[in-house]
């Protein structure tokens, strides 16, 4: 996405920049931070519907896994966490642009600010500045962070710091400011919604169940998708920095977590991305599955991705220990 590599781990030094208003800066943030909240409570209320006899269906959980791809893996994983956050890979433009839209729809918050707060986490990984480690509770590296005001994304400055590579890209920064994303993002729910209708009433043989079909599809496709999505994505913030296998000694309290990486196809090889940020693979064993990963090779080997960052530990970690236990920081 962009022509600047980013950091492999720890953003550029500080760099001179504008600093927002105070005043209307926090009123931003406590706009986004109502948004999300609304957003939140109103996606996870919605989702028991999706288990009454007359919405549940069994081909909504393959739905679900899709929708897992193609949002969850494509858009968080590929697009907003291996492209834009540790220039994991490149791909053609309009293809960068998709994952981009696809990790839109996932509704995590707009690229910049995504990538922003990642890149903070990686400097100060279960460290005090860390936005979101889980090491005095696991709610608030699962969640709760999410909807708690934090000083340092309310200034311009941070992201001039943090994400100044992507500060240039005018199609991120449209999406980013006045929360256009969001945007995208309702049309994305309405376009999909309009999708299932129209599939209802092709198919269906009653207008009564061509109207259930497009409630049921609603809910699966987006409702209970977007959840699942969301809970899998905090699970690699809060599970994957709590328990699990280390494989690195990389001071901070990653973990391998199996579990996490089968749900999130291949980003629960945390301990591993912790070491080498930068590898577009999370698996470095044979066993260690990263479907994402599979996806960028089949990919390359049709000449659609390239400049694929390989795995690279740098020797004082990968010499420092393979411990069970987390082990203290090196500064
Ligand atoms: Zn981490
Ligand atoms: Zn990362």
């Amino acid at each position: 996405m962009s022509t600047v590599p980013a950091s492999n781990a720890a953003p550029a030094p500080p760099a001179p920049g504008p600093t927002a208003p105070a005043a209307p800066a926090a009123k931003a943030r406590k706009r986004r931070v109502f948004w999300f909240v609304a957003a939140i409570v109103a996606m996870h209320l919605l989702v028991p519907l999706a288990f009454l006899p007359y919405t549940f269906a069994w081909w909504g959980i393959p739905v679900v896994l899709i929708g897992n791809f193609v949002f969850g893996s494509l858009g968080i994983n590929l697009g907003y966490h291996r492209m834009l956050t540790h220039s994991a890979a490149r791909f053609p433009k309009a293809l960068e642009r998709l994952w981009v839209l696809c990790g839109v729809c996932s509704l995590e918050g707009s690229p910049l600010w995504w990538v922003c707060t990642h890149r903070i986490h990686h400097q100060h990984s279960d460290d005090e500045g860390d936005p979101h480690s889980p090491q005095e509770h696991f709610y608030w590296g699962h969640m709760e962070w999410i909807y708690t005001a934090d000083e340092r994304r309310q200034k311009l400055d941070t992201y001039a710091r943090y994400v100044p590579d992507l500060m240039g890209d005018k199609f991120l920064r449209w999406l980013h400011r006045g929360e256009r994303w969001l945007l995208v993002w309702a049309a994305h729910v309405a376009a999909l919604a309009a999708l299932g209708f129209a599939a209802g009433f092709l198919f269906a043989d009653t207008a009564a169940g061509a109207v259930q079909f497009g409630v049921q599809w609603f809910l699966w496709a987006v409702v209970v998708r977007t959840v699942y999505v969301w809970h899998i994505t905090w699970l690699v913030n809060s599970a994957a920095h709590r328990w699990g296998y280390r494989s690195y000694n990389t001071g901070d309290r990653s973990t391998n977590n199996w579990v996490v990486a089968l749900l999130t196809n291949g980003e629960g090889w945390h301990n591993n991305h912790h070491a080498a940020p930068r590898a577009c693979s999370q698996g470095h064993r044979w066993w260690e599955l990263d479907l994402t990963f599979t996806f960028v090779r089949a990919l390359q080997l049709v000449g659609l991705a390239w400049n694929i960052a390989p795995v690279k530990v740098p020797k004082h970690i990968a010499a420092g220990a393979k411990s069970d236990t987390p082990g203290e920081r090196e500064e």
